[in-house]
């Protein structure tokens, strides 16, 4: 299959590229497009052929429930069998945005979306061209994120094509997304808020929304352990294709010895003044800044970065252990996870 690529304004999003991607969907195809944290490949969440095209593109497994895109709180009401009440403040408080809730489903949806699960995660996204497609289509998307399973996750047009090119039908390129990481994820189904999965919006936001404690669940399950709450969250995600190393202090003595075996490291370094070296040969090092949202936007593009540039190896200076990072802590953890 030709993957056709339509560039779209992320901003004014053009109607024509939009309606062509609507068709598509509506016809059961797979179309990749940009939403606010990273870019998803979507499909009609109602269609269990459809959907069934998105696990075969990603060589997702089947244990790994998607996450379903929708234009308004009506259309996630009518998703959910009941609404409730810390859904429906956390959705006044962060919707559209980088939030995912899980409630119960309702029997409309397949349950191959909800890996054959009783909850159904949901987001309204905060991006023009996400939102265009939505309500274009007219119909509830499943979009996980658009790479193959295990791997970083998309944030450019041109990291989907690389890995997901003649899978899918189409890529809508809306240019880098504007957060670089997944979506928070709060179970909201049972007697108390869980937090799944680190992202954007942090627990401190999430319990002043609520107002009460959000209990923190933390899955380092192996990749076979099923039951485990949040199924897709194995310890082994978010990884580059070369192995990953976090190491702590300036590291000059990790790279050196790297460098006895590898021809070419990549480096990543956390502020500008933490640099470990002088530019060296061998090294391609990228600094990224030491404030944890511009730190996120550019973390994954810095990985896809190091990978295009061929780096047998990445070393990454551990950021610092403060409020606002742990997303990034627990991405670079999975990403190095062997
Ligand atoms: P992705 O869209 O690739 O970022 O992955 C979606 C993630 O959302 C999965 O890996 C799960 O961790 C989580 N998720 C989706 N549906 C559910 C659900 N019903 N219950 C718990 N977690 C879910
Ligand atoms: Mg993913």
């Amino acid at each position: 299959m030709n993957t056709e690529i339509l560039v779209v304004d992320p901003h004014h999003p053009q109607p024509e590229p939009i309606a062509h991607a609507a068709a598509v969907l509506r016809a059961g195809g797979v179309v990749a497009f940009p939403t606010e944290t990273v870019y998803g490949l979507g499909a009609d969440a109602l269609s269990e052929s459809a959907v069934s095209r998105i696990f075969a593109a990603k060589g997702r497994p089947a244990n790994n429930p998607l996450i379903v895109h929708i234009a308004d709180l009506d259309a996630a009401r009518r998703l959910a069998s009941h609404w409730p009440a810390a859904a429906e403040k956390l959705a006044s408080a962060f919707w559209p945005g980088p939030l995912t809730l899980v409630v119960p489903k309702a029997d409309s949806i397949p349950a191959i979306v909800t890996a054959g699960g009783p909850t159904v995660a949901l987001r309204i996204p905060d991006h023009p061209v996400a939102r265009a497609l939505l309500l274009a289509a007219q119909r509830p998307l499943a979009a996980p994120s658009a790479n193959l399973s295990t791997r970083v996750s998309a944030v450019r047009a041109e990291h989907v094509a690389a890995g997901l090119s003649c899978r899918i039908e189409l890529i809508l390129d809306g240019g880098p997304t504007a957060c670089g990481l997944e979506s928070t994820v709060v179970d909201v189904s049972g007697p108390r808020p869980r937090l799944l999965r680190h992202g954007v919006i942090g627990a401190a936001e999430l319990t002043a929304a609520l107002g009460e404690d959000i209990e923190i669940v933390e899955r380092h399950a192996g990749d076979h352990d099923v039951g485990i709450a949040s199924p897709g969250m194995h310890r082994k995600h978010y990884s580059p294709a070369v192995p990953l190393d976090i190491v702590d202090g300036s590291g000059a003595a990790d790279l050196a010895e790297l460098l006895r075996t590898k021809s070419k490291i990549g480096w990543v370094s956390c502020g500008g003044d933490a640099s470990p070296t002088a530019p060296r040969e061998g090294v391609v090092q990228i600094c990224l800044a030491d404030e944890p949202e511009a730190y996120a936007r550019r973390l994954y593009d810095t990985l896809h970065t190091l990978e295009a540039a061929g780096v047998e190896h990445i070393v990454v200076e551990r950021p610092p252990r403060a409020p606002g990072w742990e997303a990034i802590h627990d991405r670079l953890t999975r990403a190095a996870a062997k």
